[in-house]
């Protein structure tokens, strides 16, 4: 596997003091080995192969998911567990300017039905994600900022007043907000595994610490190489996000930039130390940054609370990008400036060169689709891109706003494209200083 970032990306270090690993234990999926037909084959076992898997063996398909990693290796088992809008980088005037009204509104409604969807699979399966909030509230981080939210509120959100935010167990250095009635926070794992398990006793075979190596084309299908055996299959899904490689397939290569995220969750914090900080509205939270701030109260009085990571990747980075995580939740949160982070640990999400998710064919492969691209909302996309993948590969109707199904092009500088983030980053934190 070629991939962008050093090994350090790909191995433990980034994840290690994952909170999400001690609620819950690992299914025991076996390691691949020998020969192995199936309708499906799905390269990666996150939300987005585990959905698309899911769904094909509702429809009677026989599928195996290869997971490089341990169950939950990637972002799905590892992110802020924000259930919520996303899926795109594109502001709402682009989109339109971009796609057109009609297409820029029906990727609004692909939006919520993702969210949905997650709803409605939580209670199919009776999976027990620990959710709470109603809906999601962005909470200006500036004067400027609260400006831009009241231009930009309608009648389907409630603004905030600053002084209203005491009121709603929100208290903190914000000028104002705007809640959506649309989105929950969840147990990222506990969802996922939750999936698998729905999956697994539909009679999907699902494999860990079974990268795959190789893809060639048969007369039938696809041969999947693993280090211990192959898997022949009619249909490949590449669900492989911000761990994609360069040549898993080729196609790949150039089209998806993976970036970092990191999050940290405290100690349970006493009635004491939320009334010190006036927060304990249980809502799912963000502030209005470009380089985004997310947080919020769990439901065990645990504070989760993320941001962007690095944007290198090596032990000492990810020791510098814990220390600012810390720092920048100290500074937003007075007085918890004593209250230690038990975990923190960092992932890659992934963003392609339009800033819109991609589900669709890989060009000159025919029964080779690929879903990728959520730009760090992938709970709700991903699960719903995953459904699309599905619908694909049994030869439907994807159901797809337009925006999702333009082939994503290549990003300039090739294998080098990383390079391109330290100006965007640079630009995002001086829009930030308004
Ligand atoms: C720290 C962090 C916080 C986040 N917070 C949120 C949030 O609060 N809300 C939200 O909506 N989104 C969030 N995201 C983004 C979200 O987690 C992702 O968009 C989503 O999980 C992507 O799902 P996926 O299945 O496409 O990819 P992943 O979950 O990354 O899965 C891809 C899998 O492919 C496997 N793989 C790669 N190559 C191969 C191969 N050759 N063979 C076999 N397997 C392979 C990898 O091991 C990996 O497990 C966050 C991400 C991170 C990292």
């Amino acid at each position: 596997m070629k991939r962008i970032f050093p090994e350090y990306t790909y191995g433990a270090g980034p994840r290690d003091g994952c909170w999400w690993d001690e609620t819950i234990a690992n299914p025991n999926w076996p390691e691949f080995q020998g020969d192995l037909n199936v309708d499906v084959a799905i390269v990666g076992g996150g939300f987005t192969g585990v959905s698309a898997a899911l769904h094909l063996a509702e429809n009677a398909t026989s599928v195996a998911v290869l997971e490089a990693g341990p169950p939950g290796w990637g972002a799905s088992g590892r992110n802020g567990g924000f259930c919520c809008l996303g899926g795109s980088k594109l502001g709402q005037k682009s989109m339109v300017r971009r796609y057109g009204r009609e297409a820029a509104q029906a990727y609004e409604t692909a939006e919520q039905d993702a969210v949905q969807l997650v709803a409605d699979l939580l209670a199919r399966h009776r999976i027990d994600a620990d959710t709470h909030s109603n809906g999601e509230t962005q909470l200006a981080h500036s004067r400027h900022a609260m400006d831009v939210l009241r231009r930009h509120a309608d009648e389907t959100g409630i603004l905030h007043q600053a002084a209203d935010l005491p009121a709603l167990g929100m208290g903190g250095a914000f000028f104002g907000g705007y809640t959506l009635p649309v989105g929950f926070g969840l147990n990222p794992r506990k969802y996922l595994f939750g999936l698998a398990s729905a999956a697994a006793a539909s009679g999907v075979n699902f494999f860990q610490n079974s990268p795959v190596l190789n893809i060639e084309k048969t007369t039938s299908g696809f041969r999947l190489k693993t280090s211990a055996g192959q898997v022949n299959a009619q249909v490949v899904l590449i669900c492989t996000n911000g761990y994609s490689s360069e040549d898993i397939p080729d196609w790949m290569s150039g089209r998806y930039l993976p970036a970092q995220s990191t999050v940290m969750v405290t100690r349970p914090l006493s009635q004491a130390e939320l009334s010190a900080q006036g927060w304990n509205s249980d809502q799912i939270c963000y502030d209005t940054r470009n380089l985004l701030h997310y947080f919020r109260l769990m439901p065990d009085g645990r504070f989760l609370f993320g941001m962007r990571g690095g944007l290198l990747s090596s032990p000492r980075s990810e020791a510098a990008i814990r220390a600012k995580v810390q720092q920048d939740f100290k500074r937003m949160f007075r007085a918890w400036a004593s209250v230690e982070a038990t975990h923190i640990w960092s992932g890659m999400v992934c963003l392609s060169r339009s800033l819109m998710p991609y589900v669709g064919a890989v060009p000159k492969q025919p029964g080779m689709f690929a879903g990728f691209a959520y730009h760090g909302n992938g709970v709700a996309m991903g699960t719903y891109s995953g459904r699309a993948l599905a619908r694909l590969a049994l030869g439907q109707d994807a159901r797809l706003p337009a925006p999702m199904r333009q082939s994503p092009e290549r990003f300039p500088l090739g294998r080098w494209r990383r390079v391109l983030m330290p100006p965007a980053y640079a630009l995002f934190a001086l829009s930030d200083l308004r």
